[in-house]
């Protein structure tokens, strides 16, 4: 065993996207800055996150959109599908991604350098506040000290505790990787899902299109809980109608089977159901990876999902101890995305290693479900602008009432806006429908800027385009949108 001592402005425990960008920060002030890492350099969202996800459900969505095509005239064709194939060009995809935007960032060889960004690879504890050990894959062990300490560990998927799943063999979104033997190379004949969230529903869609029988389980009355009910609700019919079979208000109560085979008796709105499929995949929710980590030994408060406590500058309990990313959870309103990490690890390494005293803003954090169609959000839900005590008023328009939407055929969806009252001041948006990922800026820019529905209704929009909806929703508050002629107002 070795050992090497080595002194940093700023130790950054994880390098994922949080991390980077307050690694990048700090050598833009000019200081030491170090990351550890465990698993890949890079962290979830290149290595097994948003990136190969969005890479393979846009292949599913090419597979399904060839055997369904919306206009008559053309004649739907099956694109063959072979998945081992998908997975070779997913990581290659990953490899040349995390190499441009990770990799080359990290140079310990410029000796001109004086504070390059360095990685020391490996899994780091803390022994004391201002100490991180890291042990090495081949057990060497490096000791580092830094004036400043950042948490950006992110989270792993939470492992619900139901009876027989710590026996069988099961799938978590890490099947995504890249490099690790949690890698599907596979195609599964069938899938069972546990979860309604995103990664569920992104991914059993995906499964659904590339073939797999996919049946999704979730506990609570509707997919996307935390969503518009319009939203989820349409959704959930729009999945149903591709051959998803999605069971709410479904409690899981045993699983057992072996690597081809897995079995699960659920209780489906109170009648027991034995159901079988080849995989399993456990896609409830995530946790921030704050445990075996060290953070009692330097005295950092957790929140009870676990989550490190952190105040608008991110500084934890401990004031040299900065937090930011998955690992902070919802505190302070974050949420758990990349660019919201990414955004977040700056302003730390700011407000560590410059003392700039920058709060951070999660009003207006735009969100997007890759789906297809796309769910996106801005803002506050009714229920959550209620629960706030903000008077409001609210409205929901299909998407046949979006001219793109007609013209191209694809009339799915819904969009929902929150009106503050009296001011009319847009406090949320919602919106199911083609391209509702890139629609969703415009709205978090009015946001941001407090716009009311008469700034939606006073911009010229591009027609024909889904960002029409935006407009069209706002008119819908004084006047009946069905008989607007086209662009009117
Ligand atoms: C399937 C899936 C799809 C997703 N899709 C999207 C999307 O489309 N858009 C979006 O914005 N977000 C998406 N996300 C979420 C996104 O990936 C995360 O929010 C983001 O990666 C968090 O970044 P982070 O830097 O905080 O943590 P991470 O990227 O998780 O990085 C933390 C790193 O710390 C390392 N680490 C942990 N403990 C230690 C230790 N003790 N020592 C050393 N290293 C350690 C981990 O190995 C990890 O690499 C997705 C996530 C998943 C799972």
């Amino acid at each position: 065993m070795t050992s090497m001592k080595d002194v940093y402005d700023l130790i950054i425990l994880g390098s994922g996207s949080t991390a980077f960008a307050a690694a990048i920060r700090a050598k833009e002030l000019g200081k030491t800055a170090v990351m550890t890492e465990v698993r890949t350099l890079g962290g979830t969202c290149v290595s097994r996150g948003c990136l190969p996800s969005k890479n393979l459900i846009e292949a599913a969505r090419l597979v399904y959109d060839a055997a369904h095509p919306r206009y008559p005239g053309l004649t739907p064709a099956h694109l063959g599908v072979d998945f081992p194939a998908l997975v070779a060009q997913k990581d290659e995809i990953i490899h040349e991604y995390r190499d441009q935007h990770y990799a080359s960032i990290v140079d310990e060889t410029d000796e001109q350098d004086p504070n390059p960004i360095q990685v020391v690879p490996g899994r780091a504890v803390l022994v004391d506040p201002h100490t991180v050990e890291v042990t090495t894959s081949d057990g060497s062990l490096r000791r580092l000290t830094g004036n400043q300490l950042l948490i950006a560990t992110g989270s792993a998927p939470l492992i619900p505790d139901i009876p027989g799943l710590a026996n069988t063999p099961y799938l978590t979104s890490d099947l995504l990787t890249s490099q690790e033997d949690m890698e599907l190379t596979a195609l599964p004949r069938s899938l069972i899902v546990i979860g309604g969230g995103y990664i569920a529903l992104e991914l059993g869609q995906m499964f659904s299109r590339f073939g797999t029988e996919v049946t999704i389980l979730e506990r609570s009355e509707r997919i996307l809980k935390d969503y518009e009910p319009e939203i989820s609700l349409a959704l959930i019919d729009i999945l149903r109608e591709e051959g998803i079979h999605i069971l709410t208000h479904t409690r899981v109560r045993q699983i057992s089977g072996k690597a081809d085979e897995v079995r699960v008796i659920a209780e489906v709105r109170g009648q027991q159901r034995h159901l079988q499929a080849a995989k399993l995949l456990v896609a409830t929710r995530r946790q921030p990876n704050t445990s075996d980590i060290g953070l009692e030994r330097a005295g950092v408060r957790l929140d009870a999902q676990g989550a490190v406590i952190v105040d608008a500058y991110l500084r934890t309990n401990v004031p040299h101890i900065w937090a930011a990313g998955d690992v902070i959870g919802s505190e302070m309103e974050s949420q758990m995305a990349t660019p919201v990490g990414a955004h977040n690890g700056g302003i730390a390494a700011s407000n560590a290693l410059a003392g700039t005293h920058r709060p951070v803003d999660h009003t207006v954090i735009p969100r997007t479900i890759f789906t297809d169609p796309q769910v996106a959000v801005v803002g506050l839900t009714d229920e959550e602008a209620n629960a706030r005590g903000i008077p409001c008023q609210c409205n929901t328009i299909p998407l046949s009432a979006v001219p793109r939407a007609g013209a191209i055929r694809n009339t799915r969806g819904v969009i929902k806006m929150v009106l503050e009252r009296p001011t009319r001041r847009v406090v949320g948006v919602s919106m199911l429908g083609v391209n509702a990922g890139e629609v969703i800026h415009e709205a978090a820019m009015a946001l941001r800027f407090g716009a009311t529905a008469d700034d939606f209704i006073d911009l010229i929009h591009v027609y024909p385009t889904m960002a029409e909806a935006l407009k069209i929703v706002a008119i819908s508050f004084d006047k009946d949108y069905t008989k607007l002629s086209c662009c009117a107002t």
